[in-house]
């Protein structure tokens, strides 16, 4: 079933296949014991050799056994030069966001994961960036974007002189996220890249959702690769974490390492190796939340108080035929729009057995979210949507709950 990973999208896969090493990746027996699982290291100090020497490690803020196996598990899994490990997503993101210099722009989808856009918006301003909300599916909308961060018009193909005279104005940056949060959009991932650098960007696409398992963005031209690990990584909803990882070593690389070790937002040993133990069965949960969320899209779609299922795995989703190209899989979340409204969906978010009413992603349970609620006043998710995780219980339960809190919401 997982063999369905590492299928055909425009990404390049690494040489064994993801699934093996999800397992294998910085899992190295301990030199000492021999153990077979990564010990623990919380040590936030080492010792110095007699010659005064250090053995790799001197203070934990700056590098810890356990998170240098996180980290490097991490880089291979996305095809990356390196990657830094953070306490939080939202500590990855900050990370990558302060690499932009004062009176740049940072280009943002207007659909995305609620707590980048908050961020972005409450901090940035501070440090003289500017905020540049757009639908990042639209082509004529991005050109129209990228045109005022890069002098000439950028040429999908990389257009030196373009970069060039980009090079003399601050570097701005391009973010991606897809599927979108919550309304499931799916960008180009290689396409926006492509002008995002002829435009002389920095492209980061935050990849949470896809995990490496459907989705490479590094292959597909993004510089920067950034993930809430706190969700499918993770995987069992009790650890947060983050990570940015790079496609190349140079400037950028180091100036995460930089904003990771002088930032301080680091994870402890004991999140490192939560994390790195979630991802060892990262490819058979993702293949039977993917398995699930299709059914539960395909079964929704036969409901007749849903008026709208948003998952790019139905063909009748806008996105479907680029999200076949460039996703593995189709993902394990998928929106719905129930007819009633608000006060219908409020109560189907209440009413089910199975599905849990919380916010989050990822973990082995199904959750359920009224996410204009969750969001808060100046959301634009429609108030007729909830979201949902699909956890790794039995299809059949999750639909026959989801359908009968759905007709409970209706009756009554
Ligand atoms: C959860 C999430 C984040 C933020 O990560 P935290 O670990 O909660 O800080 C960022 N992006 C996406 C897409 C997410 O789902």
């Amino acid at each position: 079933m997982p063999s369905e990973f590492n299928a055909t999208s425009g990404a390049e896969r690494p040489s064994p296949d993801l699934q093996t090493l999800a397992v294998h990746a910085g899992q190295h027996h301990d030199p000492e014991t021999g153990a077979v699982a990564p010990p623990i290291h919380l040590a936030t100090t080492f010792a110095r050799r007699d010659d005064g020497s250090d053995r790799g490690y001197v203070y934990a803020r700056e590098n810890a056994p356990t998170r240098e196996r996180l980290e490097e598990a991490l880089a291979v899994m996305e095809g990356a030069a390196g990657a830094a490990a953070f306490a939080s997503g939202l500590a990855a993101t900050n990370a990558a966001f302060d690499l932009l210099p004062p009176g740049s722009r940072l280009l943002l989808p207007d659909d995305r994961y609620v707590g980048v856009g908050n961020q972005a918006r409450t901090i940035l301003p501070h440090r003289g960036i500017e905020v540049v909300e757009l639908d990042m599916t639209d082509r004529a909308a991005l050109d129209a974007a990228l045109a005022e961060v890069s002098e000439a018009p950028p040429d999908a193909d990389g257009n030196a002189d373009a970069r060039a005279s980009a090079a003399s104005r601050p570097r701005s940056m391009v973010w991606i996220e897809t599927p979108s949060n919550p309304q499931l959009r799916i960008t180009d991932v290689a396409d926006v890249a492509a002008r995002a650098r002829a435009a002389g960007a920095i492209v980061a696409c935050d990849a949470t959702w896809c995990t490496p398992m459907i989705t490479r963005p590094l292959n597909l031209g993004c510089d920067l690769v950034v993930h809430s690990t706190t969700k499918y990584v993770g995987g069992h909803s009790d650890v947060l974490g983050g990570v940015v990882a790079w496609r190349e070593a140079g400037e950028l690389a180091d100036g995460i390492r930089e904003r990771q070790i002088l930032g301080g937002a680091v994870p402890s040993g004991f999140d490192a190796w939560l994390l790195l133990r979630g991802m060892r069965t990262m490819p058979l949960r993702l293949a039977a939340q993917c398995d699930g969320a299709m059914a539960i899209a395909e079964a929704m779609q036969a409901h007749p108080h849903v008026s709208r299922v948003l998952y790019p795995g139905l063909p009748t989703h806008p996105g479907h035929a680029l999200a076949a190209r460039q996703m593995d899989r189709f993902g394990a979340m998928l929106s719905i729009r129930v007819r009633g409204g608000e006060d219908a969906a409020a109560r189907v978010a209440r009413g089910t057995r199975w599905l849990a009413p919380a916010t989050s992603l990822g973990g082995v349970e199904s959750l359920i979210e009224h996410r204009a609620v969750v969001e808060g006043p100046t959301s634009r998710t429609p108030r007729d949507l909830l979201r949902i995780s699909v956890g790794i219980e039995s299809p059949r339960d999750l639909i026959d709950d989801l359908g009968s809190a759905i007709d409970r919401a209706h009756a009554g």
